[in-house]
């Protein structure tokens, strides 16, 4: 039987009146990735907090790793600007990271787990000096060093260029599936995030208003196309009897409807348009995000 990580109790977070996170409760089983869905605003930020103790919960409560003697190095988190030690190099702030964890590592590991997250363990080039990037990767490190059993990150990405972005992925999928770490994680990038998580839990002003395993979000239809033509005008006007259509570029229109690509040809072979390239450019965790936030709007009015 998997061990439980995280449980969580009507968790709730007050700033000046408001409930910011409104009675989050959810459990999250060892080995997962469970990715926090949401807009900016929706108190995915504020939710980590709690969980890191950075936060002190209005109401509710929490447990992490609630079976077993924890050990400093067991929990690891990015949960808003990494704190780093500005006038070290990164091999120093490692050391340091090791030292407070009372983890002995030597200087072999240390190297490696810079070199994993893409920095060259030789640089002697202060922290002060590094790019957004650079921290953010180096943060990553400070997190990695201790072989973490649960690791909290709140918008890890921000900053990274899609090869960092890559690059993260690449090592947090490594993480878990060879050390087993669990994993918390906030984006707003939700094609990124559907590449990584085994779930998703998805927030709206405050509230959990949906969980979902990846794995059904298989099954859910993704119908969103992107095709190149040459005459965008007309492709569109052809297209909105099919769905939604949008003009995107100066040679792309958008669809989002219910119909296959044959279907899409051939209205624009009958009107002259001659296409290019047409692609599914739909996520199916963002059409699944949409819809839940759609129904919510909805029950509201
Ligand atoms: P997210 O991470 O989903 O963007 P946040 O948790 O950062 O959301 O914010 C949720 C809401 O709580 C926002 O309206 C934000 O302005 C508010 N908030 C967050 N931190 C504080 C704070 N320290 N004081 C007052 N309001 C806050």
């Amino acid at each position: 039987m998997s061990e439980t990580v995280i449980v969580a109790n009507g968790l709730t977070k007050v700033y000046n009146g408001v409930k910011v996170v409104d009675g989050a409760s959810f459990n999250v089983d060892s080995g997962a990735i469970v990715g926090l869905v949401g807009k900016n605003g929706a108190g995915k930020t504020t939710l980590l907090r709690m969980l890191t103790g950075l936060v002190k919960p209005t109401e509710g409560d929490f447990a992490l790793l609630p079976n077993r003697q924890r050990e400093s190095s067991d929990v690891a988190a990015i949960v808003e600007k990494p704190s780093l030690y500005n006038n070290l190099s990164a091999m120093d702030n490692l050391k340091i990271q090791c030292d407070l964890l009372g983890i002995k590592a030597d200087g072999q590991y240390l190297a490696q787990t810079l070199c994993v997250v893409g920095l060259d363990p030789n640089a002697t080039k202060k922290v002060k000096n590094y790019s957004l990037g650079m921290r953010q990767r180096l943060a990553m490190a400070t997190c990695l060093v201790g072989k973490p059993r649960l690791l909290l990150l709140d918008e890890p990405t921000n900053g990274l260029d899609p090869e960092g972005i890559q690059q993260i992925r690449e090592i947090l999928l490594k993480l878990n599936s060879e050390n087993g770490t669990t994993i918390m994680i906030s984006s707003h990038i939700l094609s990124e995030l559907s590449k990584l998580a085994t779930e998703f839990i998805i927030m709206d002003k405050g509230k959990i208003l949906k969980r979902v395993a990846a794995s059904e979000l298989e099954s859910f239809s993704c119908k969103k196309y992107r095709i190149t033509v040459d005459k965008t005008g007309v492709a569109k006007e052809v297209l909105c009897s099919l769905g939604k259509a949008e003009i995107v570029g100066i040679t792309q229109v958008e669809l989002t409807a219910e119909v296959s690509a044959a279907e899409i040809l051939q209205k624009l072979g009958a009107a002259e348009v001659s296409v290019r390239a047409i692609v599914q450019a739909g996520d199916s965790l963002e059409e699944f995000y949409l819809q839940t936030i759609e129904e919510k709007s909805g029950g509201e009015q």
